[in-house]
């Protein structure tokens, strides 16, 4: 393994995370890792529960946090006071950037690195791609494990006749007859990026890994100042079912926060948990998720409504004192069941959790950098 290049995996409190870093410490215990976790003093303390386990489990995370020495309660109430009380939001996502991406990108410094990424393979997302050259985002769990940008360097018109060649060497002599033909046509309005990488990944992942690697080896990117590079001879894809499986084979365990918990409404009944980790303010939360703050973490949902101040809220269209209301909250329990039950039908999985999580499944995509 070549020590100039460092590997490092963030611990986002979420599942897939926590799964990565128990798979790939599992798997390919001599990749030297460098695990850390981003605190914002924001986090639930099941998540806190979580990052703690994990720490035993793994032996050592590295703990980033912004604004450290500030007055303030929180990072997040030192970048709040310097915006004037500006809530973030999608569109405005500067809490991420604050308090996540630039410690991340400040922690790496300008070393060669290779960042592990639990994007799952039954996701259809993009992870983050730095923008700084240094930092390479690897998808483990994914059949394609290579970010975007190495993709469309590798698969480029203009390298048509390089990664031909490179795929031909690292391939067996049937494994090349069938993709010849893929390799062979130019990138067109037809045959574009993704339909050539699935085409190359159906035949064969393991070559196309050995290609890119090679073709990797051709540029200044991390991976290719590796000397070797275990990933390219994983094929595994891991779903939700297998992050759910990791974590409790692991004795870990699943956060607490996804623990279904039951509610009552009008005779009607349904269950709420918490889909996602994050701060316990993120406004990419569902409505339902808020209820359940209400309910189950009221200190925190004061907490959140003390921040809707001078006319920002958290979600547009409605304040969370509005949606506090008993009559408010009883309403969204209602939609709340019909929408699950909704989905309930329509999906093959009748497990309650995965119905739930999958309902609005936006990510905080840079919080699991
Ligand atoms: S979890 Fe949500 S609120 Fe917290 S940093 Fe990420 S996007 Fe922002």
């Amino acid at each position: 393994m070549n020590n100039k290049v460092r590997h490092v995996l963030g611990i986002s409190g979420g599942k897939d995370s926590a799964a990565l870093a128990i798979y790939l410490k599992n798997k390919y215990p001599e990749l030297p890792i460098d695990f850390y976790t981003c605190d914002t003093k924001c986090e639930l303390a099941e998540t806190e529960q979580l990052v703690e386990r994990l720490r035993a489990y793994l032996g050592h995370i590295t703990t980033l946090m912004a604004a450290q020495g500030s007055p303030e309660p929180t990072p997040f109430d030192h970048m709040l006071k310097a915006r004037g009380g500006y809530l973030p939001s999608p569109q405005a996502r500067w809490c991420t950037i604050q308090m996540k991406l630039m410690e991340f990108e400040k922690y790496v410094g300008d070393e060669p690195t290779v960042s592990y990424v639990g994007i799952r393979g039954d996701e259809d997302r993009d992870g983050y791609v730095s923008t700084k050259p240094n930092i390479q985002a690897i998808f483990p769990f994914r059949k394609n494990i290579w970010s975007i940008d190495v993709v469309n360097r590798a698969l480029h018109n203009d390298n048509l006749q390089l990664f031909n060649k490179l795929y031909k060497e690292a391939s067996t002599e049937e494994i090349y007859t069938e993709a010849k033909k893929f390799l062979e046509t130019p990138l067109s309005k037809t045959f574009y990026y993704s339909k050539k990488l699935n085409a190359l990944l159906d035949i064969d992942v393991k070559t196309f890994n050995h290609a890119v690697f090679a073709f990797l080896k051709t540029t200044e990117l991390p991976v290719g100042q590796l000397d070797e590079f275990p990933l390219i001879d994983n094929d595994d894809v891991l779903v939700k079912a297998d992050i759910f499986r990791i974590l409790e084979e692991s004795g870990i365990g699943v956060p607490a926060y996804y623990n279904l918990i039951d509610f009552e409404v009008d005779g009607n009944h349904g269950q709420y948990c918490r889909s996602r980790s994050g701060c316990y303010f993120c406004f990419f939360q569902q409505k339902i998720e808020w209820v359940w703050l209400l309910e189950q973490h009221p200190d925190l949902f004061q907490r959140a409504m003390s921040y809707e101040k001078d006319g920002y809220t958290w979600m547009p269209g409605e304040r969370l004192e509005e949606l506090a209301r008993p009559e408010r909250v009883r309403q969204i329990k209602l939609d709340h069941i019909k929408k699950t039950e909704k989905q309930k039908a329509c999906q093959k999985s009748s497990l309650l959790v995965d119905i739930f999580s999958d309902e609005d499944e936006i990510q905080c995509a840079n919080c699991f950098i």
